[in-house]
């Protein structure tokens, strides 16, 4: 089989250098004429040698955009099967809104007065948010989950500093099987993490929790349903202790996309939970794209929400937006703001996504999103099963539904030569982007699969012919095929480790981009 052409094209699909490899100083989309009469205002100051930038024809800056568009993979090819992450398709009614002028084309520094329209969407945003979520605050500046997170843990710091107990609480409770943001989190926000053990089942467990209470918890981060695709049933009791100790309990509410409008996070003791809005409320993200974490509070927590918050003035009901500048607006309030998580206001483009997928889908849509994206699991597992190790859904457990992901590892495929990293770039090659591989860290050799609600059972189907085909050809002892993977991906194996270690950030002339990507390809 051929895997390597002589120019590196493939397919009708062209290969492309870095951008600072073909690109050169002359080149240029534009032609004006040279300015007249202006004097240099640089003094000494001005740069000698040329800025070097890489300048194309506009055809050229195309074409460079179109083809590295092509090497990437997205929702809109197919199956997104990274768990964790819900790559749900994005309804285009949610582009249209977004690109409103109103919305799109305003400035953050804009007076109020112009922008009442865009402060309306996010006054509806966050009602819609407490609504769904049974809260009865919402903080919308978070940029990101993990951003969301730490504004969580910010307002329960700042929370215990106001009951004189800043200094005493510190121990935050984290259990093993969390998402690395979490610890990583209560730890830049100034507490010490302490881990809760992993049990056989997948869950967290009260007396566990309990066992590790004490006047020093600041409180717990759990994720609800956790990493391991499952609902934490045990969970309103461990709140109920968490509060009865003292502390408080934030929710990672990364997986609300399994149950929106069924659970409302605040019935179940919760004091912050951030929503990812591109997960959720879908809104597109991935390869670093924009996110937004809005961070539900308790009323315990609610006095310390972040600035900016929009007021509505008594007279007139116009909305206004405090900042720190006029934090005297909320004296008599209660309020008591522990500062500000970002320059402005947030993601505006995320807001209006996801206000207009909630108005879209409605109170019954919203029901069916998270009832459709655990049945689709759940058909994955039913279909998988038979020839994926279910590390939670095993002889003991031998009907055990999961929530919006599948869990498998490669315990079945192990003993056969195959792992976790050889059937996630043998997908590479079937044309699916793999798995979520090696998390949750609880499991060995992990494998796991969200699907999403969006995703017809076509669709379901097609993926699992191709994971059960590729676990055929394990069994038939094909590991060559597996440890050759991926043939057809424009890079074949990446030396994750050395990348990661040694990560090269700066291109200098001279440097070889498909070089330096390769590194130990071969
Ligand atoms: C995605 C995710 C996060 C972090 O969200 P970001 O928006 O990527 O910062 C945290 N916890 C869990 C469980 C997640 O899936």
């Amino acid at each position: 089989m051929i895997t390597q052409t002589t120019s590196g094209n493939r397919g009708l699909l062209q290969a492309e250098p870095l951008i600072f490899e073909t690109g050169h100083a002359t080149g240029t989309g534009v032609d004006l004429p040279a300015p007249k009469g202006t004097a240099n205002k640089l003094g000494g100051l001005a740069r000698k040698a040329a800025l070097d930038l890489p300048g194309f024809s506009e055809p050229e800056t195309m074409r460079h955009f179109v083809r590295l568009s092509q090497k990437n993979y997205a929702i809109d090819l197919g199956l997104f099967p990274l768990g964790s992450c819900t790559m749900k398709h994005n309804p285009r009614l949610n582009e249209r809104t977004a690109r409103f002028e109103g919305f799109a084309d305003i400035h953050p520094l804009q007076p109020t007065a112009t922008i009442q329209g865009a402060l309306e969407v996010m006054d509806e945003l966050a009602h819609w948010l407490c609504t769904l979520s049974g809260m009865p605050a919402v903080a919308l500046s978070p940029k990101a989950g993990a951003h969301g997170e730490m504004c969580g843990m910010l307002a329960i710091k700042a929370a215990l500093e106001a009951r004189g107990e800043g200094q005493t609480r510190k121990r935050v409770l984290v259990p093993e099987s969390a998402h690395g943001t979490n610890p990583a989190t209560a730890v830049a926000a100034g507490f010490i993490v302490d881990e809760i053990p992993a049990r056989d089942d997948g869950r967290v467990h009260l007396d566990d929790v309990v066992a590790k209470l004490g006047s020093d918890v600041a409180g717990i981060m759990m994720t609800n349903p956790n990493t391991c695709g499952l609902f934490e049933p045990e969970i309103k009791r461990i709140a109920d202790a968490i509060h009865e100790a003292g502390g408080y309990f934030y929710c990672d509410g990364a997986n609300y996309n399994a149950i929106v409008g069924r659970v409302r996070p605040g019935d179940l003791g919760v004091d912050a939970m951030h929503i990812n809005l591109h997960k959720t409320f879908s809104t597109p993200h991935g390869g670093g794209g924009p996110g937004a974490g809005p961070t539900v509070l308790s009323a315990a927590l609610a006095p310390y929400a972040p600035l900016p918050q929009i007021v509505i003035e008594k007279s007139g009901g116009v909305r206004q937006l405090v900042f720190a500048e006029h934090e005297a607006e909320l004296a008599g309030t209660g309020r008591k703001p522990f500062g500000r998580m970002c320059a402005f206001h947030g993601q505006m483009g995320m807001f209006t996504r996801a206000l207009t997928y909630m108005l879209s889908h409605g109170s019954d849509g919203l029901r069916q999103v998270a009832e459709d994206a655990v049945l689709n699991a759940n058909y994955l597992l039913a279909r998988l099963k038979p020839h994926f190790n279910a590390p939670f859904g095993g002889p003991k457990n031998e009907h055990a539904p999961c929530m919006h992901e599948v869990l498998f590892d490669d315990s079945s495929i192990k003993p056969k030569g195959v792992e976790t990293i050889d059937m996630a770039k043998a997908l590479l090659d079937e044309g699916y982007h793999p798995f979520t591989t090696y998390f949750p860290l609880v499991v060995h050799g992990a494998m796991l699969i969200e699907p999403t609600e969006t995703e017809p059972k076509r669709e379901l189907d097609r993926f699992a012919d191709v994971m059960i085909a590729l676990a055929e050809r394990v069994n038939a002892g094909d590991v060559e095929h597996f440890k050759q993977a991926p043939r057809l991906a424009p890079m074949r194996r990446l030396d994750d480790t050395r990348a990661a270690r040694q990560p090269k950030l700066r291109w200098r002339r001279g440097d070889n981009g498909a070089e330096a990507a390769k590194h130990a390809a071969e």
